[in-house]
C-alpha cells in the first residue's frame, strides 16, 4: 500500500533534469506520457490551447474508481520559471537543491512526482479508490494560462486538490486573492529642456507625482498593491512626452480590490491635471479568488487525508494565485496543498526529500478517502 522513496526520488531526479519553461513543457509531457503509459493508462491531450501559447495541451490521465465516491481531480503544471538549462542538482542532507545557477524546478515538478507516485501505487497494488483526473497543465507561471484555457467538457470531477503552494507541507490554502492587473500610459508634451523647458510637459513627473501618493507593498492584511515596471522618456535634454507604469492589485476581499483600483486611477488623472498631461490606464481582470468554508467537502476531505497519514492538518490563506483559482472560478472548488519547497522562483529553491514522500503519501490518501479507513 505504500509509496516506494526510491522510486520517488528517482523520479525526480530525471524530471528536474527536463528543461520545461512555460511554453515548452513538451519535454515534460513526453515523459509522462510514457511514464504512464508503463501503467497502462492513457494520457488525453487537451487541445483547446492555441498552439502559439505552447508546444503541447494540458494533459488528463483519467483512472477509473469506485462508482459511489466523487470524481476528484488532482493536478499540478508542468512549466518551471527561469533559469533552468542544464541544472546541477545537489543531493545532501535530505535536502535537494542546485549549486546555486538554477533554480530547482521544485516548483512544480515535487507536485508532478507525487501524482505519478499515487498512480503507481493505486495501479501496482491495485488499491480501491475514487476515480480520478490528474491534470497537468501548461503554462501556470504565466498567468495561469493552462488552467484558465482548460476545456472543462473533458471533466467529470466534483472537487480538486492543487500540490502547488509554497507553502510548508501540512498546509491546506482555502484562500487566496483575486489579481488584477494595470497599466498607464502617461502623455506630457515633448520640448527642448534647456531652450524652452516652459512648452513642455514631463510626463516622468506626471508618474512619480502619482506614484508618490499611492500606498503601495502590504496594504491591509488582506490587499497587497506593486508597481512593478516603469518605461519613458528618450533623452536627457528633452522634456519626455510619455511614460508607462505597470502594476497590479491583489485581495482577498473583492470591495477593497475596487477601491484600490480606484484609487490608482484617480492619482494618475489628479497627477496628469494638475501638471497639463493626460493619462489613459488599463484595468485587466487577471483571476478571481476564492474563499472556501472549512465545512466544505474538498476542505474536510484534505483535513481528513492529512489525518489518515499522521499530519496535523493546517488550514492556511495565500497572498498567491494558482491553478486552484481557475478550478474554483469554472465551479470545482479546490484547495492548493503545500508543497513544502522554499526560495521558489529563485536560484536557493530547495525541497526536502521527505516533503516528496509526504506529498506522494497525502495524494494517495486523498486518492482513497474515506475508502482507506476500510
Ligand atoms: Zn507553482
Amino acid at each position: 500500500m505504500s509509496i516506494s522513496e526510491e522510486r520517488i526520488k528517482a523520479n525526480f531526479l530525471e524530471l528536474v533534469k527536463l528543461n520545461s519553461p512555460s511554453r515548452k513543457e513538451k519535454v515534460v509531457a513526453q515523459w509522462l506520457r510514457a511514464k504512464f503509459s508503463q501503467l497502462g493508462l492513457s494520457v488525453e491531450e487537451d487541445d483547446s490551447m492555441p498552439e502559439t501559447h505552447s508546444n503541447t495541451g494540458n494533459l488528463i490521465v483519467r483512472i477509473p474508481g469506485k462508482q459511489a465516491e466523487p470524481t476528484l481531480l488532482m493536478s499540478a503544471h508542468m512549466d518551471v520559471v527561469a533559469p533552468m538549462e542544464n541544472p546541477k542538482v545537489i543531493f545532501e542532507d535530505g535536502i535537494f537543491r542546485t549549486d546555486g545557477n538554477t533554480i530547482l524546478g521544485a516548483d512544480d515538478k515535487a507536485g508532478i512526482v507525487a501524482l505519478l507516485e499515487v498512480a503507481t501505487v493505486l495501479i501496482e497494488k491495485k488499491i480501491e479508490h475514487a476515480p480520478l483526473e490528474l491534470v497537468f497543465t501548461v503554462c501556470e507561471e504565466v498567468g495561469l494560462v493552462g488552467a484558465k484555457a482548460l476545456n472543462l467538457a473533458l471533466l467529470q470531477s466534483r472537487m480538486g486538490f492543487v500540490f502547488d503552494s509554497s507553502k510548508p507541507f501540512g498546509n491546506i490554502i482555502t484562500q487566496a486573492p483575486s489579481n488584477v492587473r494595470f497599466y498607464c500610459r502617461v502623455e506630457g508634451k515633448a520640448a527642448h529642456a534647456g531652450v524652452c523647458p516652459e512648452a513642455g510637459v514631463n510626463a516622468i513627473q506626471i508618474a512619480s507625482r502619482a506614484i508618490a501618493q499611492l500606498p503601495l507593498g502590504r496594504i491591509s492584511p488582506e490587499t497587497t498593491c506593486n508597481i512593478g515596471k516603469i518605461a519613458g522618456g528618450g533623452a536627457t535634454n528633452i522634456v519626455p512626452d510619455f511614460v508607462e507604469v505597470w502594476g497590479g492589485v491583489r485581495s482577498l476581499d473583492q470591495a477593497a480590490l475596487e477601491a484600490q483600483n480606484d484609487l490608482i486611477e484617480e492619482c494618475f488623472q489628479k497627477s496628469a491635471r494638475e501638471l497639463g498631461g493626460k493619462v489613459e490606464s488599463e484595468f485587466t481582470h487577471s483571476y478571481s479568488g476564492f474563499s472556501l468554508a472549512p465545512e466544505s467537502e474538498v476542505v474536510k476531505r484534505g483535513m481528513e487525508a492529512m489525518a489518515r497519514i499522521g499530519v496535523d492538518g493546517q488550514i492556511a490563506s495565500t497572498g498567491g494565485g494558482s491553478d486552484a483559482n481557475v478550478f474554483n472560478a469554472i465551479g470545482i472548488p479546490a484547495i492548493n496543498i503545500g508543497i513544502g519547497c522554499q526560495g521558489s522562483h529563485s536560484t536557493k529553491e530547495q525541497i526536502a526529500f521527505a516533503d516528496l514522500c509526504n506529498l506522494a503519501s497525502l495524494g494517495l490518501a486523498v486518492a482513497r478517502g474515506p475508502i482507506f479507513d476500510k
